[in-house]
């Protein structure tokens, strides 16, 4: 249930709500907007009616059930937008942010030409692989421990965050280490013990969604990270598995838009896994902007053909840096103005 407040609530009477759906068994999540508050009660096993006779309470406007099946995640709770910050850069503050690099970090030499191009073509994230999971275990796994020590140090270097996908809760303490965002692939969107472990983590979440899950599986897979405390979360479109052999996941590119509108939580897209082939990039980069995205996650490698994973999809240097001007255009035409516009009328 959610109760809204009035526009003028007092701090008294919030608190008092507060207290009240503590009584009734629920946990109490708290949004305070630019216009009101909202009070989330969560949680099973309480006493329903009791959250319904807050009605009558003073400075509550309205005692409404949540439509969905997730709570925390939903824009019924929270209207207005979340800003998540990676190292300094926000993501869901209206901008698009691009998030580039290897799908693997191979050798020094890799990690810090491709991060010196892409922050020179405008990219504001760096990403790299450092536990990759492979479909074989005959393929490269990933250079682990060494790999993370690579991106700490091209980090200071070039003064990009950095994103790396985390596979096992034991790896938590050292990845946060190393890491300014964590990546949850999509292999492991329902891994719930490793969902949970990360709610515990001070650093935001890249929620891919799995190739294989509903939109409403991706919803609840965000809503254990922010159930358990941790309210830094992007959702990331990466393409799901369909009948279409040509590419290798179709890009649900409604489902950025039906996020947006379900979820506060800021979306991105994934051209590069959601399609499998470096000339889709491009085109459904664009196609994610006009749709409100807050940005996308790109593979880029200095040499794709000796790509130790994802060459295929992979842009070199040049690629990307008109994937970059490509979008330029799409980009000053839906300003800043268009996605707070879009998230409004999401909200409505
Ligand atoms: C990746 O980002 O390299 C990756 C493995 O992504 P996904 O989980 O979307 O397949
Ligand atoms: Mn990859």
């Amino acid at each position: 249930m959610i109760i809204n407040m009035n526009e003028g609530a007092t701090e008294q009477e919030i608190q008092h709500v507060i207290e009240r759906v503590r009584e009734a068994g629920f946990r109490a999540h708290v949004t305070r907007g630019t216009e009101r508050c909202i009070v989330a009660a969560v949680g099973s096993g309480g006493k329903r009616h009791e959250l319904e006779a807050l009605a009558a309470a003073a400075g509550v406007a309205e005692v409404v059930p949540i439509a969905q099946p997730f709570k925390l995640v939903s824009r019924q709770v929270k209207p207005e937008g979340t800003v998540v910050d990676v190292g300094g850069v926000k993501i869901g503050d209206g901008s698009f942010v691009v998030i580039a690099g290897p799908c693997s970090v191979e050798s020094r030499e890799q990690i810090f030409s491709t991060a010196e191009a892409v922050k020179v073509a405008g990219a504001r994230l760096l990403r790299g692989g450092a536990y990759k999971p492979r479909t074989s275990p005959y393929e490269f796994q990933g250079l682990g421990v060494e790999a993370l020590r690579l991106l700490s140090e091209v980090r200071k270097h070039v003064g990009l965050p950095v994103v790396t996908e985390i596979m096992s809760t034991e790896d938590t303490d050292l990845i946060c280490g190393h890491a300014d965002m964590l990546q949850v692939g999509a292999r492991n969107m329902q891994n719930f013990a490793l969902l949970r472990r990360l709610a515990s983590v001070k650093k935001p979440i890249l929620l891919k969604r799995g190739p294989s899950a509903s939109v409403k599986e991706w919803l609840l897979a965000a809503e254990y990270l922010l159930a358990g405390g941790n309210p830094n979360v992007v959702l990331c479109e990466r393409g799901i598995k369909t009948f279409e052999t040509e590419m290798r996941n179709t890009l649900d590119l409604a489902a950025i838009a039906l996020a947006r509108e379900l979820s506060h939580l800021p979306v991105i897209a994934d051209p590069s896994h959601g399609t499998g082939r470096r000339s889709l990039i491009a085109p459904t980069s664009r196609a994610a902007a006009a749709l409100g995205a807050d940005g996308i996650i790109v593979e880029v490698h200095p040499c794709p053909e000796r790509a130790l994973s994802d060459g295929a999809q992979s842009l070199d240097f040049s690629g990307f840096k008109a994937v970059m001007e490509s979008l330029a255009e799409p980009l000053r035409a839906a300003p800043v103005s268009h996605h707070r516009i879009n998230r409004t009328a999401a909200a409505n």
